[in-house]
């Protein structure tokens, strides 16, 4: 939590702590409750959260000498019951009857995909379970040599490709290797071009399949990048409607001052966000808990 509050604090100022100081004001007249709204929709949570967050603040805090709630837990109620405390957030990686898992990541290019993977296998691997990696973004040899990379420092086997080779078949032969070496997890890697929603959807629907003839999609991982806002949201549609996204990782939350797309994105999609990136380095991926973030916004 304490790191946490210093990644969100020192990038952002910790949109909460604003709030809270507006809520402090002596008088909560009409110019205070626009100011609340314009710092909460220029956090990125979107309007319908807004709008509820206000409408329940309102009620609660009105000033009439009688009623009038303590902001700071008033704030806190109303700004984790957007967050939603009650989704499951368990990674979904075990396989059944020896057979692994596997975790599918997807994402626009330069979202952190392939620096996440690396980071879950490290947190896996420290769990003492055992995991192979696809490197199946072919497109980029960098993400292939990046990948190759992570397997070294966590050490962990990564099945690659040589450039340019049919993603599906990379997806292919690392459930197969991980298969053979009974790992309980394999984590697939795939190329985030968004050329256009059908080219999309045939290469991951073609991943997708050529994995379920040998192991189980237990998870599929949407990565979004915390600092590209709206943008962020439209990506994560185009995915949602090709492929059935079962978690969102945001990544970059240390570098973004819109925390409130969080809130936005789950609303979007309809699915939890599981992970936070909050940084570049191997441990900076945590899981994600409603309670400890809403408490780090409130700094
Ligand atoms: P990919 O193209 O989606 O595979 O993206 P990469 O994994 O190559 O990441 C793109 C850049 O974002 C790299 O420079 C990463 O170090 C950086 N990055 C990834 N996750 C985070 C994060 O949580 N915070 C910060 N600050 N940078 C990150």
């Amino acid at each position: 939590l304490v790191r946490l509050r210093a990644r969100l604090a020192g990038s952002q100022g910790g949109f909460g702590r604003g709030l809270l100081r507006l809520l402090s004001r002596e008088r909560l007249d009409e110019d205070t409750w626009e100011s609340i709204e314009d710092v909460l929709l220029t956090a990125d949570i979107g309007v319908a959260p807004t709008q509820q967050i206000v409408e329940n603040l309102r009620t609660r805090l009105r000033v009439d000498g009688t009623e009038a709630g303590d902001p700071r837990s008033v704030l806190r109620d109303e700004l984790l019951a957007v967050v939603d405390p009650d989704m499951d957030r368990r990674l979904q990686v075990s396989g059944e009857d020896g057979v692994p898992g596997v975790v599918l990541v997807v994402g626009v290019n330069g979202s952190g995909k392939t620096t996440t993977v690396g980071k879950i296998s490290r947190i896996l691997v420290a769990e003492d379970r055992t995991v192979t990696l696809g490197a199946a973004d072919t497109f980029r040899a960098a993400a292939v040599d990046q990948l190759a990379t992570w397997g070294e420092r966590v050490g962990v086997e990564v099945v690659r490709g040589k450039e340019g080779t049919d993603p599906a078949s990379v997806a292919f032969e690392a459930v197969k290797h991980g298969i053979e070496a009974g790992v309980d997890t394999v984590i697939v890697d795939t190329a985030g071009r968004l050329q256009n929603k059908q080219g999309l959807m045939d290469e991951l629907g073609k991943v997708k399949r050529v994995i379920e003839k040998q192991a189980r999609v237990t998870e599929v991982l949407l990565v979004i990048d915390a600092t590209t806002g709206q943008n962020g949201l439209v990506q994560a549609r185009v995915f949602r409607d090709v492929v059935d996204v079962t978690g969102i990782v945001l990544t970059k939350l240390d570098g973004s001052a819109k925390g409130g797309i969080v809130v936005a994105v789950q609303r979007e999609l309809g699915v939890p966000v599981k992970l936070v990136g909050l940084g570049e380095g191997p441990d900076d991926l945590a899981p994600f808990d409603a309670g400890a973030f809403v408490d780090a916004l409130l700094g």
